[in-house]
């Protein structure tokens, strides 16, 4: 952590909505889970709207502002009463149109806040400006070899969220930990797959630091373009910071330059790659979209027990947004939304699983909804422990029916089973779906009970074993470990260990009296 400057920093975040069809289009989405067809062939999801046709009309994608709706209720945002779409203009080769269907000055969604818990367990609040909705651009192909480049319109017109937050992040790390927090929740929200790497979401970081100084100065702000992983955003954002620093300390441009740089990344060389300087926001010509009629929303208190203050209160609260417009209404059940990762996290926490466990049942959702079909309310900690491991390390997928892993780790719990048997138990639980006392019972895998077989294997054990016997009783507790094994093995791995444990302790402290 540097001590010489604080770092300042702001996110843009372009995520593209999984929905059926495109924003503005009925042509099919292919960043939509559900796309069949193959995204190998370019132009083929098109049609005069997407294209950018003289004279073809837009229409908006309900489901699409329904998203939008959700993911700012569940930012505790405002939802607009009121919202408009925009032309935001611009030449670019990937966008035939010459302009872009976005939101200006009513956008759709307002404010909002995100917290995020550090792995440390310390927490750090995210406030946003905003979120609206626009549609995405093409793309540009550049064929290796080729002097010239070609258009793929495919993903023009796929509906594009945009969520901007306040300079509130004060580290690179805390940049990727919020982006991370901010994708689980569109996970959880089932808007949009959110994958960086396919490029669903995409990340412009606005940076300057505070030079410490008995009268503190701030650097002006550097906006980094496209960064597309997580990584790439931590790491392009310390290097900027250090790099700003060290500018200002050599007595660098940066001290009497006023304006905001954009710059792209790259991210072989670790370096910035300077770019255009940014446009002025009325070089865009913003003006109010002459095709689409503005959305009225309208909210309605259904549980009349709570009175609404505010209506960034609303997702507390049963409440439904209705959105009206020609194109008809949608409705939103405020109580419809799901778990969030920051409710479940709270939850996992209080049930006495190790931090790391929390993370990895709340990052992977699957996993963790599978965990709660197993675990009841009020389960004893034993349980809810050896159920979380069971299911993090020992198990690739969730096949295993919830109430037979729930008797199988209450075997293991009771020592009724070795771990040895308990191993083979599982690898046969994955093979066929029975409960694991009928497993056993079929592959005569029954637990050796019997005292006087289980001490005719320790008379043998404490035979071969002089000197571990020896050691542990001049006090080397551990060795046990070494002959419980040893009758473990001895047994094929089918004495009780818990039996085994205790006459093994019984006879050693016997011999040791002697
Ligand atoms: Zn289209
Ligand atoms: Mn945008």
């Amino acid at each position: 952590m540097p001590e010489n400057y604080q770092t300042i920093i702001g996110l843009e975040i372009h995520v593209e909505l999984g929905t059926k069809s495109k924003m503005f289009c009925h042509c099919q989405n292919p960043t939509s889970a559900d796309f069949t067809e193959s995204r190998d062939n370019p132009n083929s999801f098109v049609c005069p709207i997407c294209l950018g046709h003289p004279g073809t009309l837009p229409i908006a994608n309900k489901e699409a502002i329904s998203r939008t709706i959700k993911v700012g209720l569940a930012l505790n945002s405002e939802i607009a009463e009121f919202t408009k779409f925009d032309r935001k203009h611009y030449f670019y080769p990937d966008l035939p149109k010459g302009y872009q269907i976005s939101q200006y000055d009513m956008p759709l969604v307002v404010g909002g806040e995100l917290e995020i818990t550090r792995r440390d367990n310390t927490t750090f609040k995210v406030y946003l400006i905003r979120i609206h909705l626009e549609e995405d651009a093409g793309k540009l192909v550049h064929p290796e070899g080729s002097s010239s480049s070609l258009v793929d319109l495919n993903r023009a017109g796929v509906p594009l969220m945009e969520v901007v937050t306040e300079p509130d992040i004060t580290s690179a790390e805390d940049a990727r930990l919020f982006l991370q927090e901010l994708r689980l929740l569109m996970k959880y929200l089932g808007v949009s797959d959110a994958d960086m790497e396919k490029g669903q979401m995409r990340c412009d970081a606005n940076i300057n630091i505070e030079i410490l100084n008995s009268k503190p100065v701030r650097t002006p702000i550097t906006e980094i373009k496209n960064l597309n992983s997580f990584r790439m955003v931590e790491r392009a954002l310390s290097v900027e910071a250090e790099r700003q620093y060290q500018e200002w300390e050599d007595g660098g441009a940066i001290r009497q330059r006023k304006n905001k740089i954009t710059v792209g990344w790259n991210d072989a060389a670790g370096k910035i790659i300077p770019q255009r300087t940014k446009e002025e926001a009325n070089d865009y010509r913003y003006f109010p979209e002459p095709d689409l009629p503005p959305i009225k929303i309208k909210f309605e208190i259904l549980n009349s027990k709570f009175e609404i203050n505010s209506k960034s209160e609303i997702r507390k609260n049963e409440t439904m947004v209705e959105i009206q417009s020609p194109n008809g209404s949608i409705e939103i059940l405020s109580r419809d939304l799901p778990e969030l990762p920051a409710e479940r996290r709270k939850r996992y926490s209080s049930l006495s699983l190790s931090s790391a466990d929390v993370d990895i049942l709340v990052t992977n959702r699957e996993k963790g909804d599978y965990f709660d079909k197993i675990i009841h309310e009020g389960d004893r900690s034993e349980l809810v422990k050896k159920v979380a491991s069971t299911i993090i390390n020992e198990l690739s997928d969730n096949s295993i029916n919830p109430d037979n892993l729930r008797k199988f780790a209450e075997l293991l719990l009771s020592g009724d089973i070795s771990s040895k048997i308990g191993k083979d138990l599982l690898a046969a639980m994955l093979q066929e779906d029975k409960s694991p006392e009928i497993i056993m019972e079929e592959k005569g895998w029954k637990q050796l009970n019997d005292k006087s077989e289980i001490e005719s294997i320790i008379d043998k054990v404490i035979v071969d074993n002089t000197k571990i016997v020896a050691d542990y009783q001049s006090g080397k507790m551990v060795a046990i470990g070494f002959l419980i094994g040893a009758v473990m093995k001895e047994s094929g791995g089918q004495a009780n260990p818990k039996v085994a444990k205790e006459m093994l302790e019984i006879k050693l402290e016997v011999k040791r009296q002697k």
